[in-house]
């Protein structure tokens, strides 16, 4: 089978390599879609070879159909059709019992994020995929290749918007800065279950189009202007709750203008901006009581969201679909923002 493998800074290149061998715990997963994200760009573009992941297949986005299952392995059967989860959280120490299975104690750290397969352990990017069965959900009538992105495009915002729930009350106001891979699926969820108004931001005209197709009450190209014209259009107050879904320098401090008194701010991309906090009475930086998180990937029970919002119509993966083998096209074009919705490889 083919493999798109990690061989170093910048470098990726598909291999022929053996279909993997699964335990008594494991499922061989066919892969139907495997998306491409920002984070495997982040990845590539640490100037140090990555010890972990040399030689390892990438890709931690996989939707697929149950190829064989081990020995052990109840509730899934040949053909059913699955989603790979983001994260392979150990399930039993007391944050994963919590439900807080993205901050997993024993596959994770406080300086670490938990497992996560294409990161590591081989991932979708390839025909064949071992996963322990735990780590699927079953997508029913699912298109697996366009599901691919729920695993992490669809929980990594879930989570986000699970966490500011309190402030997403009807008559409030959400800002989504960014409405690529992952904003794109924010605004339907936020679309689909809250009522607050939403302004969505972005600097491409063609994501703003998309915005309004998807919802957004308001959209606005992300120049200079943008954060007084969000401020106009809540008389001054700023906006209940803002997602960054880029975070680079100039839309973290977008977001630190616009945000309401004792509203949420919510880092989701990973871009690499910064702000200065201070614990003093100065409000420069933020109005009071402005309650800041940023987001790593999901939970269980997001996916389990995601999944029913997609079966329910409500939550639709704009894609962009690329044949396996034409990764190095995939990795450029997203780096050339030339990318609508998310990029899925196809095997
Ligand atoms: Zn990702
Ligand atoms: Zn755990």
């Amino acid at each position: 089978m083919n493999a798109v493998k990690y061989m170093g800074p910048g470098a990726v290149q598909l291999q022929e390599v053996a279909v993997p061998e699964i335990g008594p715990d494991e499922v061989l997963v066919k892969i139907a879609g495997a998306g491409l994200c920002r984070s495997d760009l982040h990845v590539l573009h640490i100037p140090e070879e990555l010890p972990f992941l040399l030689g390892k297949t990438l890709g931690h986005e996989g939707a697929g159909w149950v190829e064989s299952v081990g020995s052990d392995v109840t509730g899934l059967e040949e053909g059913d059709a699955v989603l790979v989860s983001l994260i392979w959280a150990c399930g039993h120490c007391r944050a994963c019992v919590e439900g807080r299975d993205n901050a997993c104690e024993v596959n994770g750290s406080r300086t670490t994020i938990p497992t996560v397969p294409g990161l590591g352990p081989d991932g979708a990017m390839a025909d064949f995929m071992a996963v322990k069965a735990r780590h699927l959900d079953k997508i029913g009538d699912l298109d697996p290749v366009a599901a691919a992105p729920l695993a992490d495009a669809g929980i990594t915002p879930m989570h986000a918007i699970n966490s500011a729930r309190s402030h997403l009350t009807p008559g409030s106001t959400v800002v989504v800065i960014g409405v690529g891979g992952i904003g794109h699926m924010g605004l339907q969820i936020l679309k689909a279950t809250t009522d607050a108004r939403i302004i969505a931001i972005d600097n491409d005209e063609t994501k703003l189009e998309l915005a309004r197709g998807l919802g957004a009450d308001v959209v606005l190209r992300s120049d200079s202007e943008a954060s007084q014209k969000v401020l106009e259009a809540t008389n001054g107050y700023g906006a209940d709750a803002v997602f960054d879904f880029v975070g680079v320098q100039p839309t973290v401090q977008l977001a630190t203008k616009i945000v309401a008194p004792e509203g949420a701010l919510r880092f989701v991309g990973l871009g690499g901006g910064t702000f200065a906090y201070a614990a003093d009475l100065s409000t420069d930086v933020l109005p009071w009581g402005v309650n800041v998180q940023s987001s790593f990937g999901g939970t269980r029970a997001d996916q389990l969201q995601v999944i029913a919002l997609a079966q329910q119509g409500k939550l639709h993966v704009e894609t962009a679909i690329y044949p396996l083998a034409d990764i190095q096209k995939a990795i450029d074009d997203l780096e050339g923002g030339h990318v609508t919705g998310r990029a899925i490889l196809v095997p």
